[in-house]
């Protein structure tokens, strides 16, 4: 199997791909918080209901000698209730394209969840027969920030519609689990960086390898279509958290080239932005002479 160039990029000798877990459809307001319609329905066209499509992006990171994995989307026993709300649909997912690329779920070293709302960590566990959880990647360490297992392990109120504590928990009893406090380094040139927002304890990756830099937002910023400062999504529990740490991301990003991972954008996962003038310009990865107006 190959992967598109819009899906992957090498830096240094650090290979990043997107593999497509699957996409679902959501609210194109609550996907823009206080953006107007009539802006953002500029961005991503919604359908007669409002909704837009989305990607559920993991990211596959190697290095000479670690193979990590960052987010595992719904994974493949997402609930039929979950499957129909949010008209979701995958082909082939996640591990069909592990398996494309000849991986085994027991090739992967380190599995880093960005937080674990249900279309980030779905498959870091699967179910058996029996109907329990096993972790999906058998020789993984499992890294999450402990403030974010505390809350997706007892959810308040508000937020229980995003957690599955169910499926999580497992991971926690069977030793496979590392929680992180703060920023963490995950293998060389990998490091997991706090990102508060989206939740108190969201985090992204950040990859440097070769002089250059690669950043995956998790939901800090879901899609190309939400570079600009004010598109943050409703769900969010800390806007204005996310605001602050969005400004900085991006100006570092800007200043040092440094290309982007977008948790939800379908066709560019990936890509880096450009200064036109008073502009600022995404160039897609595998598209470097199509700009597209942030
Ligand atoms: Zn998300």
């Amino acid at each position: 199997m190959k992967i598109p160039p819009s899906d992957r990029v090498t830096i240094g000798d650090i290979e990043v791909a997107r593999l497509l877990d699957g996409t679902l459809r959501v609210d194109g307001g609550a996907m823009f918080g206080v953006v107007p319609r009539t802006l953002w329905a500029k961005r991503a066209v919604p359908d007669n209901e409002n909704r837009i499509t989305l990607a559920l992006n993991c990211f596959l990171i190697r290095t000479p000698d670690t193979t990590l994995l960052v987010d595992t989307g719904v994974g493949p026993d997402i609930d039929r209730r979950y499957a129909d709300f949010y008209s979701f649909e995958r082909n082939p997912g996640l591990f069909g394209l592990l398996a494309g690329l000849g991986l085994e779920p027991a090739d992967i070293d380190i599995v880093v969840n960005s937080h674990l709302h249900f279309d980030h960590c779905g498959g870091n566990t699967l179910r058996t027969a029996e109907g329990k959880w096993n972790p999906a990647f058998p020789k993984a360490r499992f890294i999450v920030q402990r403030g974010e297992w505390e809350q997706a392990l007892h959810p308040v109120e508000r937020d229980k519609p995003s957690y599955l504590p169910a499926r999580l928990k497992p991971l926690g009893e069977s030793g496979v689990l590392a929680l992180a406090d703060g920023d963490t380094p995950l293998a060389p040139g990998v490091e997991a960086v706090l990102i508060p927002g989206h939740t108190a304890f969201h985090q992204g990756v950040k990859v440097v390898s070769g002089g250059r830099t690669l950043f995956y937002l998790g939901d800090a910023v879901p899609t190309a279509a939400h570079l600009e400062l004010p598109y943050i999504m409703s769900y969010d529990l800390y806007p204005v958290e996310t605001y602050n740490n969005k400004k900085a991301i991006l100006e570092r990003a800007e200043a040092e080239g440094w290309i982007l991972a977008f948790s939800h954008d379908l066709r560019h996962p990936l890509g880096s932005l450009r200064r036109a003038g008073p502009r600022l310009e995404f160039v897609p990865a595998g598209e470097a002479s199509a700009p597209k107006k942030v």
